[in-house]
């Protein structure tokens, strides 16, 4: 690190709390070492109450861009001079890029075309298919309106009636104005039409973080009889790599099971680009990260 930091070196940012678990710094480290690109990656404790102020950090250090992680992902969008349409469609953001260092920063969101990489790498292509999603939070949101953009043909989302339930009802109000794809919302609770809805589902993606600690006992799914050889269950999750969810679908033969460390990797990838203009060496990352 001392032989590769000098006066000219770029700051890139994740801001975020809790964020000292994120894999993040490390990714986005080495692969500036790799490339050879005089950057370094930081990450800042800042929550709600320091982030207008972090923001206007970034514009006085200029800094050249950041990650921005929860609880800020909504929150710094008042102090941004500018949306990408998938970060306004989204209502999100997890890039900012600054230009330059000059002080007009866009927010990016990366998490929804980042899922839908990892989910290509693995073969499955979300074209025409039925989805049955729970989870309509900052991640399945952003997962939602991607795949709408992407051509899927129904998003059948399930979710708890909690305070997320509003957020969901408008995600699919998005979804069925600006694609062609039909998105419904219907309460978790409806376990029968739940079932029924991944029965007719190619795939079903679970963006809710159940199954991450503390709930890394729990699944929203415990009854045989919904996995099928042809169903492909995607976990946003990826500490454990394998939750209970994905265990149980592999153990009774779902076609594909898949965790969150692919979209981690894209998200991240994508805001690389964003940042550098490079493309991110992913498969070395991918060597020392997975
Ligand atoms: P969030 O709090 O914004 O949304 C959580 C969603 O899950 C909400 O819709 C909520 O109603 C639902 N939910 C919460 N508890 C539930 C329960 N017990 N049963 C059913 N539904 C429940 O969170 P988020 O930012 O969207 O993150 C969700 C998960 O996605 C986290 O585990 C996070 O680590 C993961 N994530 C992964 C990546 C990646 O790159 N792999 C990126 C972003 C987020």
């Amino acid at each position: 690190m001392t032989e590769r930091i000098d006066g000219h070196t770029l700051l890139i940012s994740l801001i975020a709390t809790p964020i000292r678990h994120s894999l993040s710094p490390t990714m986005h480290n080495e692969a500036f070492a790799k490339l050879g690109l005089d950057y370094a990656y930081m990450a800042f404790e800042v929550g709600n109450e320091e982030l207008k102020d972090a923001v206007q950090g970034i514009r006085a250090l200029g800094i050249r861009g950041s990650n921005v992680s929860m609880p800020n992902k909504q929150a710094i969008i008042p102090y941004l001079d500018e949306l990408s349409p998938a970060a306004k469609l989204v209502g999100a953001v997890n890039t900012v890029t600054n230009k330059d260092g000059k002080g007009h920063l866009v927010g990016h969101v990366t998490d929804g075309t980042g899922a839908m990489r990892a989910l290509k790498e693995e073969g499955v292509e979300v074209e025409n298919q039925i989805i049955t999603m729970t989870g309509a939070g900052g991640a399945g949101t952003a997962i939602a309106i991607q795949a709408a953009l992407d051509g899927a043909k129904e998003l059948r989302i399930f979710n708890i009636n909690d305070q997320h339930y509003k957020n969901a009802e408008e995600t699919v109000k998005k979804i069925n104005e600006n694609t062609e794809c039909k998105a419904t919302l219907t309460d978790l609770a409806d376990q029968v039409s739940f079932k029924q809805s991944i029965s007719e589902s190619a795939i079903y993606i679970d963006a809710t973080g159940v199954g991450m600690k503390p709930l890394q006992e729990e699944s929203l799914i415990n009854d045989p009889e919904v996995i099928r050889p042809d169903l492909v269950v995607f976990d946003v999750v990826y500490m454990p790599k394998e939750t209970k969810l994905l265990k149980f679908a592999r153990e009774h033969g779902a076609k594909k099971t898949i965790n969150g460390l692919g979209m981690m990797l894209y998200q991240g990838a994508e805001a690389f680009k964003h940042f550098t203009g490079e493309d991110m060496p992913v498969d070395y990352i991918k060597e020392l990260l997975f």
